[in-house]
């Protein structure tokens, strides 16, 4: 069975999309622990990271690479924070998180957004993306 995020690569299910090419897609998660949470996953889907081809892995970073630097340009913060978990859902994606304490990477204190919210934030991290 497809996963959601395959799901929300194919547009069945909505979100908050940052950016895309061929192979990577990255969206808003829709339960943030900070402002900008974003995830961004191979379109294929695979469960563990590291079961992804080198190839697959050092894109993936690549890609994960260029929607931080759009982060820290949208959303003012100490740093960007980047994990890995999955235990949620087995379909690759790294979690980067606008950070300004340890906190805001334990995945226990979460922001309750808006609908509006996460349309200007989403739009205004796409905007910096390059
Ligand atoms: P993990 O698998 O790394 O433990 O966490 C999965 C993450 O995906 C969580 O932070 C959760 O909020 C996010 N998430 C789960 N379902 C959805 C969804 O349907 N849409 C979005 N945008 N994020 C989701």
């Amino acid at each position: 069975m497809a996963s959601i995020f395959t799901k929300i690569v194919a547009g069945e299910i909505p979100s908050y999309k940052i950016a895309e090419d061929e192979n990577f897609y990255a969206f808003l998660d829709i339960n943030p622990n900070a402002k900008g949470h974003t995830l961004v996953i191979p379109k294929r889907e695979e469960n563990k990271i590291f079961d992804l081809s080198k190839e697959e892995y050092d894109g993936l970073m690549s890609f994960s690479y260029r929607v931080a630097k759009a982060l820290e340009k949208a959303i003012p913060c100490e740093r960007i924070g980047m994990s890995v978990i999955g235990l949620e859902v087995p379909h690759v994606h790294v979690h980067l998180i606008p950070i300004n304490t340890m906190a805001d990477m334990q995945f226990v204190k979460k922001d309750k957004l808006t609908n509006d919210e996460f349309k200007t934030i989403a739009e205004k991290i796409a905007e910096n993306f390059k």
